[in-house]
């Protein structure tokens, strides 16, 4: 891990994937592991709403109603967090990009760079335990650690393991809301998995599996380093379920 955390990412890494499907999770993991920031647009808006700044005014209804930040505020923002020094050794992009056309301005960022192509985890996961992982989610308000009520309680009721905090549960995790947020991944998000299939530098992950096993596969991959696999456009079940069920 020392070892890791001196040599770095190297590169951007893009944790792509339905929301529920572990990014977040994983992306704390491996941001520490590599010791790199993670940058979470989700947990920037969510800020910037906290602060109640011009532009969280801007984003709160929209985030309420489950849709897309428009990309110019989406750009703008993440092209100043990227130009941070911290970002020297590579990142963890978990919630960007998810349009095309943010896709694109990443593309435009790191050839700016001098960096290479991206690396994109895949998390694959059935719809309907997205359902599932995003209602009973709660987040620690004080650390960010993620439980979930029915599958990873804390060990007090409403309380962090770790630090004692107050676990919340997100506006946007009520079922109506999920509705919306998966038709919005299936519509603008979805796309990018072929997007970045047909470059090859997208690697599918089983998203099913419990949380170590994912990191420590997620791990593998990343040390694989730029060797990445293209693998046949999904057609699974699970992904024919998510569009029957989320298309609008
Ligand atoms: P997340 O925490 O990633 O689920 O993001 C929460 C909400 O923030 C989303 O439902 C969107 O409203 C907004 N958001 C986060 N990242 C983006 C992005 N890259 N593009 C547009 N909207 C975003």
């Amino acid at each position: 891990m020392a070892d890791a955390r001196a040599r770095g990412l190297g590169r951007a890494v893009i944790f792509l994937g339905p929301p529920g499907a572990g990014k977040g999770t994983q992306a704390k993991q491996i941001a520490k592991h590599y010791g790199v920031p993670h940058l979470s647009t989700g947990d920037m808006f969510r800020e910037l709403v906290a602060r109640d700044t011009p532009l969280g005014k801007r984003a709160k209804p929209i985030m309420d109603r489950g849709d897309l930040v428009p990309d110019d505020i989406v750009l703008e923002m993440v092209a100043e967090r990227v130009s941070r020094p911290d970002t020297a050794r590579g990142f963890v992009l978990d919630g960007f990009p998810r349009t095309l056309p943010q896709a694109e301005k990443l593309d435009e960022i790191l050839q700016a760079r001098s960096w290479g192509q991206p690396l994109v985890v895949h998390f694959v996961v059935d719809p309907g335990q997205l359902v599932r992982r995003l209602t009973g989610r709660r987040i620690c308000s004080v650390g960010g650690e993620i439980y979930n009520i029915y599958d990873q309680p804390p060990k007090v009721e409403g309380r962090c393991d770790n630090d004692g905090g107050p676990l919340i549960h997100r506006a946007d995790d009520r079922e109506e809301v999920i509705v919306e947020r998966l038709a919005a991944y299936q519509e603008q998000t979805r796309p990018l998995v072929d997007y970045y299939r047909s470059q090859g530098v997208l690697v599918d992950v089983d998203g099913m599996q419990p949380p170590t096993t994912v990191t420590a596969k997620v791990l593998e991959i990343l040390e694989r380093g730029q060797e990445t696999h293209s693998s046949p456009p999904e057609s699974s079940a699970a992904a024919n379920q998510v569009s029957q069920r989320y298309e609008r």
